[in-house]
C-alpha cells in the first residue's frame, strides 16, 4: 500500500494545533471523513493551507504517518466565491459543515452525504439573497436529510407503533424513538410513550417537505412563526437524541447569529 494517495475532499473543520500547526477534517467521496495534519513549520505548507481555509472542494494529495495523516499538496477544484462574499451564506456553509463534521465517524464512507455537500454548496453559490428565518429553515432542512443519512430518518408519515396512516391532529412527537406516534397509542401505553410531546399538522407537513424536497424547493414554502418554531424544536430533539456530539448551539440561533 502508498503511503500517500490523493483525494477530492470538502473541509469541514479547522483548529490550531501547537504554534504553527493545524488540524483539518474534510469530508472524501470515497474514504468519509479524514482528518489530517498541516505542519506550519514546513514552508511549502505554508502556501498550502489557504486552499483549505475557504469554503471549496480541493484535490488533496495526503501521506499516512505512523500516528496521523498530513498533507503534501493542495489544489482548489472548485470555488464559491457567491458564498465567500455573502455573509449569511457563508455562515450557512460552515453551520452545515459543522453539522456533518460533528453528525459522521471518521472513515466511514457515504457518498451521499459526499453529493449531498455539493448539493449544498452549488445551491448557496447562486441563491437569492437569504434572511434569517430562511437561512435557519434551510439548515434546518439540511440537518433533516443528515440524520436521513446517517440512519436517523424520522417516521413522518405513519405512526411509530401502530403504523396506521396518521389522522389530521391526532398524533404527538417522539424525539427518542425517532417520530410521530398516534393519540390512540399513547393512551394505550402511556408508560411507553409518556415523553411524547405536541406537534401539530402544518408543522409535521414542513418536515415532510423539508426532507422530501430538494433545497431549491425550500425557498417556496411560506414560513409562519408557529409552523418554523415548530420545525425547529422537533429538528433540535431529534439530533439532541441520534447525534453522536451536541452543538454547541441551536439550529435556528446559529442562524440568527449573523
Ligand atoms: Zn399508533
Amino acid at each position: 500500500m502508498s503511503l500517500l494517495y490523493q483525494t477530492t475532499g470538502i473541509v469541514l473543520s479547522r483548529r490550531d494545533h501547537k504554534e504553527a500547526d493545524r488540524w483539518y477534517s474534510v469530508f472524501t467521496p470515497d474514504k468519509g471523513k479524514v482528518e489530517f495534519l498541516a505542519r506550519g513549520g514546513h514552508k511549502p505548507l505554508a502556501k498550502l493551507t489557504p486552499h483549505l481555509e475557504m469554503v471549496a472542494e480541493v484535490e488533496l494529495l495526503l501521506i499516512y504517518g505512523r500516528h496521523y495523516q498530513t498533507v503534501a499538496g493542495v489544489e482548489r477544484r472548485r470555488a464559491y466565491p457567491g458564498i465567500y462574499t455573502d455573509i449569511a451564506k457563508l455562515t450557512l456553509a460552515h453551520n452545515a459543515m459543522h453539522l456533518v463534521d460533528i453528525g459522521t465517524r471518521e472513515h466511514e464512507r457515504d457518498p451521499i452525504i459526499y453529493h449531498m455537500l455539493k448539493d449544498w454548496l452549488e445551491f448557496l453559490e447562486t441563491a437569492p439573497e437569504l434572511s434569517r428565518e430562511r437561512s435557519g429553515f434551510l439548515l434546518g432542512t439540511f440537518a433533516l436529510k443528515l440524520l436521513s443519512i446517517i440512519g436517523y430518518r424520522p417516521e413522518l408519515s405513519g405512526c411509530l407503533s401502530c403504523r396506521r396512516p396518521l389522522v389530521l391532529n391526532q398524533f404527538r412527537w417522539h424525539a427518542l424513538k425517532g417520530g410521530v406516534v398516534c393519540d390512540t397509542c399513547v393512551r394505550t401505553d402511556e408508560q411507553q410513550w409518556f415523553s411524547a410531546r405536541p406537534i401539530n399538522d402544518s408543522t409535521l407537513k414542513l418536515l415532510r417537505f423539508g426532507m422530501g424536497e430538494g433545497f431549491d424547493q425550500q425557498l417556496r414554502v411560506h414560513l409562519t412563526g408557529e409552523d418554523i418554531q415548530g420545525f425547529h424544536n422537533a429538528i433540535e430533539s431529534l439530533i439532541i437524541s441520534h447525534f453522536p456530539t451536541i452543538p454547541a448551539s441551536s439550529i435556528r440561533g446559529a442562524c440568527m447569529a449573523v
